[in-house]
């Protein structure tokens, strides 16, 4: 369930219930089919021929496994939707049955991830007739060379009217972007962020390109930090970012995201608020509570049962796509499990809080006092402070402005309470 503060100031409450939460508050598909492969992109998804039917078989799959869950009782609480990839706009005469399928466990929010090519005004209006409340569109930028150098196969006039038609379906719209890449400047990073406001998307996130072991990127620059992408050129990007986007009354409550006020992805709020959610689909990723955990070992007997001490089990699914179509009973899906005691669960929701602008809420700090010698839990906190990454107010650890553009120094120190190895099987 997302937490109703998360709606307003973004100050969710936390309590020890969330801890024991018997069903999931979010559900995430990931569709890991894309057009062509772009240079940076080490996700889960690979190109696809137009004509491949796997793509179709896959959603039907999905739905299929959604069937399964629901007889657990997983779904009770559930609130969001979210339909990531890889590409779900390519699924085009399969998503809307999917998008149905998951819209019963979505009523709050339901969003799907799009790209420019493999969008219309006819896929926008059948999702969302299906259900779908939001889209998340991959722009990442509005200068043909650096679409180009990218590998992206959409150019500038395309990603535009692709977000203009979005928003005209009535669809809550946000907007991807990227910077630090090659070819950008100053200038035409703010030419982006400007086009993409002047289309009227109420939500933008924006990431510094990061270059990932494995992707085309990392052969051609992984050697030594290419001055595009060096970390002072990030931080001036990120700081042109909010400057601009705020000036537009978006508001920044997270790390890279921005929103009009009420109009932030409550889907992802959940996750950085330490609320359980549940993955469908090569590669996802659920996180549950141990009561979670056991409901799901209902349909899926093949998870190891969890010891005494485990308090949250995360679950990532092995099996591919083609093994997923071929058989796709939750009880034959290969998967692996990572158990986590209290204090590690408690650490990483610290960790997940700081994205938020708004910080770690006092009581989420109480529980870590509890989950671990508090007398450690004050000093990581003091350190915080001291080292200018945040700041105490009102009883909540809020990140500063260094802290929000050296987040990883923040989160490395919460981190630090978490105790011990965790315990990875796979099966
Ligand atoms: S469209 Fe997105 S998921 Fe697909 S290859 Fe490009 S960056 Fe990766």
């Amino acid at each position: 369930m997302v937490p109703e503060e998360a709606t307003g100031a973004f100050v969710p409450a936390w309590d020890r219930a969330r801890y024991h939460l018997e069903g999931v508050g979010s559900l995430y598909v990931h569709v890991p089919f894309c057009r062509s492969k772009c240079a940076y992109c080490d996700f889960a998804s690979g190109a696809t021929r137009a004509d491949d039917p796997l793509p179709a078989a896959y959603a039907r799959a999905i739905a299929r496994q959604l069937r399964e869950v629901e007889e657990t009782g997983l779904f009770e609480p559930c609130r969001t939707g979210y339909l990531g990839g890889g590409t779900p706009s390519l699924l085009g005469a399969a998503l809307p049955p999917l998008v149905r399928a998951v819209a019963p466990h979505a009523p709050t929010e339901l969003s799907f991830e799009a790209n420019p090519d493999s969008l219309s005004p006819d896929l926008l209006e059948r999702v969302r007739e299906a259900g779908a409340t939001r889209v998340s569109i991959g722009v990442q930028s509005t200068s043909a060379s650096e679409l180009v150098a990218l590998g992206r196969i959409h150019g500038p006039e395309r990603a535009l009217e692709a977000l203009r038609e979005a928003v005209t379906s009535g669809l809550r719209v946000s907007c991807d972007l990227m910077c630090a890449i090659p070819r950008q400047t100053g200038a035409s990073w703010e030419r982006s962020l400007r086009n993409v406001l002047a289309s009227g998307v109420s939500h933008v996130s924006v990431y510094p390109l990061a270059i990932e072991e494995g992707t085309a990127f990392w052969r051609r620059y992984g050697e030594e930090e290419p001055e595009f992408n060096a970390s002072d050129v990030q931080a001036d990007r990120m700081e042109a970012a909010e400057a601009t986007l705020t000036r537009s009354g978006l508001r920044r409550y997270e790390v890279a995201s921005y929103a009009v006020p009420g109009q932030e992805c409550l889907h992802n709020v959940s996750y950085w608020t330490g609320t359980p959610y549940l993955g469908f689909g090569t590669s996802a990723a659920s996180m549950l509570t141990r009561e979670g955990y056991l409901a799901l070992r209902g349909v899926a007997p093949q998870l190891p049962a969890p010891g005494d001490d485990v308090a949250r089990a995360r679950v990532t699914v092995m099996s591919t796509a083609r093994q997923i179509v071929a058989d796709p009973a939750l009880g034959s899906l290969r998967l692996s499990v990572e158990f986590l005691d209290l204090r590690q669960a408690v650490a990483e929701d610290l960790m997940l809080s700081a994205r938020l602008a708004a910080g770690i809420p006092g009581g989420l700090l109480g529980l870590a006092r509890e989950a671990a010698p508090a007398s450690q839990v004050d000093a990581v906190v003091s350190r915080a402070c001291d080292e200018g990454l945040a700041t105490l107010e009102g009883g909540r650890l809020v990140p500063t402005h260094s802290g929000w553009l050296m987040g990883n120094e923040l989160y490395g120190e919460l981190w630090g309470l978490a105790e011990g190895t965790i315990d990875t099987r796979t099966c």
